[in-house]
């Protein structure tokens, strides 16, 4: 079967190889992939940033169907749509992984990078952490809910965000698109999208943003602060370590700022607006498998759309150019189908 390997040298770009994957494990089951979106994860994998890993099938944003169960996969069905996320297994047994936090594992596997991951025609999955794609859900769709979409749902949840409440959500690419729609659709909250590009802006507009800052021309936290007494939570989606920094103002009393972009540096946080406010702050790693099923269900009974497009395999190092140069908007996906 055919896959998208690291190369040798790991230059950033993959070749397309004939692969033969090994037999099943217990509890696995192999998967004839649809659908798998290209992250900028991926790309980091492919250049050796997380450390090299040359041979690697990358990919983690895959929707495909089981084809063969070996003994021990009993909660799958031959048939299923099911997904394949970067958290790709964890221990199953240490404090993380037992008590719902699962994605902080120590031993945590994630696919496409420590495993062989989605971008392939086949892959294996252990069973139970294989979640299944609702019916009511576009598979191409879901592929961006898989990794986007989670990390977004995730973060809101972080934040508790409550019907009525005021989120802010910070950068309105990919993620923030995302963000704002299950902010809005999904918990019911009032949304301020802030971003440094009028386009953009608007877009999250019609996706149900109430409020839309630039924050080039305005300053977003004071204007927050102004209109509405601050936001109950600030969602940084933004890849820049000053947008965390500046957010922490924007937030009211007792709210929560909750950081799942991943800019290098550090964020300043003032100590009295901290403590005299009781602010918190939270980190957000994509999310569990219940998290995923959520943000699937949900996703589909709502309406969350990310923008996707669908192309070839034989297409993938172009894309890559592509999302270096900054000329994607959404999600380019490959279609295993045809
Ligand atoms: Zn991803
Ligand atoms: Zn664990």
């Amino acid at each position: 079967m055919k896959a998208a390997v690291v190369r040798d040298n790991c230059d950033g770009y993959v070749d397309i190889k004939e692969v033969t994957l090994r037999e099943l494990k217990y509890g696995e089951a192999l998967i004839k992939m649809e659908y798998c979106g290209l992250c900028h994860t991926d790309l980091h994998v492919a250049a050796g940033d997380f450390g090299k890993v040359p041979g690697r099938i990358i990919g983690h944003e895959g929707v495909g169907k089981v084809i063969q169960l070996a003994d021990g996969a009993d909660n799958l069905a031959i048939g299923d749509r099911v997904s394949i996320a970067w958290f790709y297994r964890g221990c199953g047994h240490c404090e993380y992984c037992t008590t719902g936090r699962e994605t902080l594992c120590r031993n945590v596997e994630n696919s496409g990078f420590t495993v062989d991951g989605a971008m392939a025609e086949e892959c294996i999955v252990p069973a139970s952490y294989a979640v299944k794609v609702p019916a009511g859900l576009d598979p191409i769709e879901a592929t961006s809910l898989t990794c986007a979409g989670v990390t977004v749902y995730k973060g809101l949840k972080t934040g508790h965000v409550q019907p009525g409440q005021w989120v802010e959500i910070v950068g309105a690419g990919g993620l923030g698109n995302l963000a704002v729609q299950y902010a809005h659709h999904v918990f019911g909250a009032h949304v301020a999208a802030v971003d440094i590009d009028d386009e953009k802006l608007v877009a999250t507009k019609i996706l149900g943003a109430d409020l839309t800052i630039n924050s080039k021309k305005e300053d977003a936290s004071k204007i927050l602060q102004d209109k509405v007494g601050g936001v109950h939570s600030a969602l940084i989606t933004a890849v820049n370590s000053e947008s965390f920094t500046t957010a922490v103002n924007a937030l009211r009393p007792d709210g929560t700022l909750v950081a799942i972009a991943l800019p290098k540096g550090d964020m300043g946080l003032n100590i009295s607006k901290t403590v005299l406010d009781g602010i918190k702050v939270a980190g957000s790693l994509v999310g569990t498998r219940q998290d995923l099923a959520e943000a699937f269900q949900f996703g589909a009974e709502h309406n969350v759309k990310p923008i996707v497009k669908t192309r070839s395999l034989s297409e993938i190092n172009d894309i890559i150019d592509e999302m270096k140069n900054n000329q994607i908007i959404g999600r380019m996906v490959i279609d295993f189908t045809h």
